[in-house]
Formats: structure tokens, sequence, C-alpha cells
């Protein structure tokens, strides 16, 4: 999975995932439970997949989110393999 750093309106960045449809399934696969914060880009473990706003051990932020979550929420980029 790779990071991309987004500006957003009013100051600050939010941090999207990018990954291949195989990445994400051996993800999912895997039992990482992989989650990301969207405020400072640090990924997780042992993330529930469907987590909403989670509290993130790197930033304090509660804007963790499960890798599914972002699926089902859109959020993740597509890249071809
Ligand atoms: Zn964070």
């Amino acid at each position: 999975m790779r990071i991309d750093k987004l500006p957003i309106r009013g100051g600050g960045f939010r941090f999207l995932p990018i990954m291949t449809q195989e990445e994400y399934r051996a993800e999912r696969n895997s039992l990482n439970d992989t989650g990301l914060c969207l405020a400072c880009g640090v990924e997780a473990d042992g993330c529930e997949p469907d987590m909403r706003k989670g509290k993130c051990d790197a930033c304090g932020a509660a804007d963790v989110y499960g890798l599914e979550e972002l699926m089902v929420m859109g959020l993740i980029r597509w890249e071809d393999e």
C-alpha cells in the first residue's frame, strides 16, 4: 500500500491509500488487519476491517479506518496491476 498525501481546504493534509486489487486481496487475507490513519498516514495493524474513527497511536487523532471500511467509503485509489 502506498499513501497519497492530499492538501485539504483550510490547511493540513489528508492521507489516502493507493493500492492494486491484488494488494487489497492479500491484505484482507493476511492476519494483519491493516488500518490507516487518515490524519497522519501511518499504517496500523490489529484494526477491525470495519473500524471507523479508531484512535491513532502515532498522532492521537480518532481517524483510523480499517481496510474494508476504506474500500466501502470509496477512499482507496485503485492502481492497475
Ligand atoms: Zn495518525
